[in-house]
């Protein structure tokens, strides 16, 4: 039995259903699972086999869910900068065809999950082709890593045929149970409505459906939606249809399969209406937006929808880093600042978008997204003894509003410390990121003959 013991936390921020704090508190975990939590132990943890880590000074949090990121455009980072959208995809297409081989793509995901891990966030739904390569390079960081099978109309940066992708979302169940990893959902995910035809939408969620009939797997559809205006008037023009009511169409928003929209910054009250429907939720990536130009999504207008908010970072390529943290601060302040009201977007909505809405989101809310006894570990410590944590008056507004990546000194995923006093327990950061530096100069050089 493997057994890990957090002994005399002075904060533990539980993101339960009543938002409880506790003070100076042993969280003890037995295979995995949270089993106790119990007041500060009286003296040292003398169990053997037990790992203990010592909370004095320290908060203990869910893990960040990250509901929207590209982890292998981690190589990426910097190359299309301060251009429009077409400049965008013609230089970071030209560095994936230049560079994303399997091999790369599985280090890129290595890189962008240590990013992810060392910042305290544990779990990310990823979208990239080669997903086979992407979840081991993930899983292999210590990450809960969530992805499928990616489809576009046409051959893709992998150069696989339509049917080829289906074949790859049929063996993919058999795919997961190899690589091994903390449990995720069967996600098949189609890149959007303006790269995919309906009729595709339609054939994935089918095939999808036929392996979950046949397996003990909860399943997840997750897609890119309306993520700036062009991309809205596109879809009218060729379909007569919102990229929402194509989906709806196609058998996507149905109460018993959960649906995870990218973006969804321009989504009207009717698209709202009807994927309330459903099981869905948006994965609000406000730094991405921002970057971009895409637009603010309205937060407000989710507050009385059944449709969930999580939040993401998008891939490196557009918003630069994964950090959460500023993925937190960047919602509430976004949605104050186009609301014109202050108390649109509470500390503690987002900080629960960013933990529980997320992993219900991606129907793991009854495993993660809270630190409670019966739950998986994912969970996350901060130092505390910071002068920019210091007072803590209102913690959630600490958390979203003053604290950082720099604070998160370790991390569990599934009960296993992957992250000790600020380094991973799993991978060799320095020779990581030097293969990381030789492979991405390949792909500037590349990116650069776009340029010129
Ligand atoms: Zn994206």
């Amino acid at each position: 039995m493997s057994r890990v013991v957090i002994e005399n936390a002075s904060l533990v921020v539980t993101v339960d259903d009543t938002d409880t704090v506790l003070a100076d508190r042993t969280i003890t975990i037995e295979n995995g699972r949270i089993t106790a939590i119990g007041p500060a132990a009286a003296g040292p943890e003398e169990a053997p086999d037990t790992l203990v880590v010592d909370g004095r000074g320290r908060l203990v949090m869910p893990g960040l869910v990250n509901l929207h990121t590209h982890l292998p455009m981690t190589l990426l980072r910097g190359l299309a900068e301060d251009v429009d959208l077409q400049g965008f995809l013609a230089r970071v297409w030209a560095a994936e065809g230049a560079v994303m081989d399997p091999d790369t793509v599985e280090l890129g995901a290595t890189l962008g999950a240590l990013e992810s891990l060392l910042g305290g966030c544990t779990t990310q739904l990823d979208m990239y082709f080669h997903h086979e390569a992407t979840h081991r390079g993930a899983v292999a960081a210590g990450s809960r890593h969530v992805i499928g099978p990616v489809f576009f109309e046409g051959p893709g940066p992998d150069g696989l045929a339509w049917q080829e992708r289906l074949a790859g979302l049929r063996a993919w169940p058999g795919v997961l149970d190899a690589i091994g990893g903390p449990a995720v959902p069967l996600v098949a995910a189609p890149h959007a409505t303006y790269t995919c035809p309906p009729e595709g939408f339609a054939e994935v969620v089918a095939v999808l459906r036929e392996l979950l009939a046949d397996g003990d797997r909860a399943g997840l559809l997750t897609t890119h939606v309306s993520e700036n205006e062009a991309e809205n008037a596109g879809v009218r023009e060729r379909y007569d249809a919102t990229p929402t009511e194509l989906l709806a169409r196609s058998g996507w928003v149905e109460p018993d399969l959960p649906l995870v929209l990218g973006h969804g910054v321009h989504l009207s009250d009717t698209d709202r209406d009807l994927l309330a429907l459903g099981r869905t939720a948006v994965a609000h990536c406000p730094g991405s937006n921002l970057k971009l130009a895409s637009g603010a999504l309205r937060w407000g207008d989710y507050s009385h929808t059944g449709v969930r908010i999580g939040l993401g970072t998008d891939g490196c390529s557009s918003s630069n880093d994964l950090d959460m943290w500023q993925a937190m601060r960047q919602a509430a302040l976004l949605a104050r600042l186009t609301s014109g009201r202050p108390d649109v977007a509470s500390a503690h909505e987002v900080l629960r978008a960013a933990t529980i809405e997320g992993a219900r989101a991606l129907g793991l809310g009854d495993e993660i997204g809270s630190v409670e006894v019966g739950k998986r570990a994912d969970l996350v410590l901060l130092d505390l003894a910071a002068p920019h944590l210091t007072p803590v008056h209102d913690v959630a507004a600490l958390l979203v509003f003053a604290a950082g990546r720099g604070d998160v000194t370790d991390v569990l995923v599934d009960g296993e410390v992957v992250v000790r006093d600020r380094r991973s327990t799993r991978v060799d950061t320095a020779d990581l990121l030097a293969r990381a530096r030789d492979r991405a100069a390949v792909a500037g050089a590349a990116a650069e003959g776009v340029r010129a």
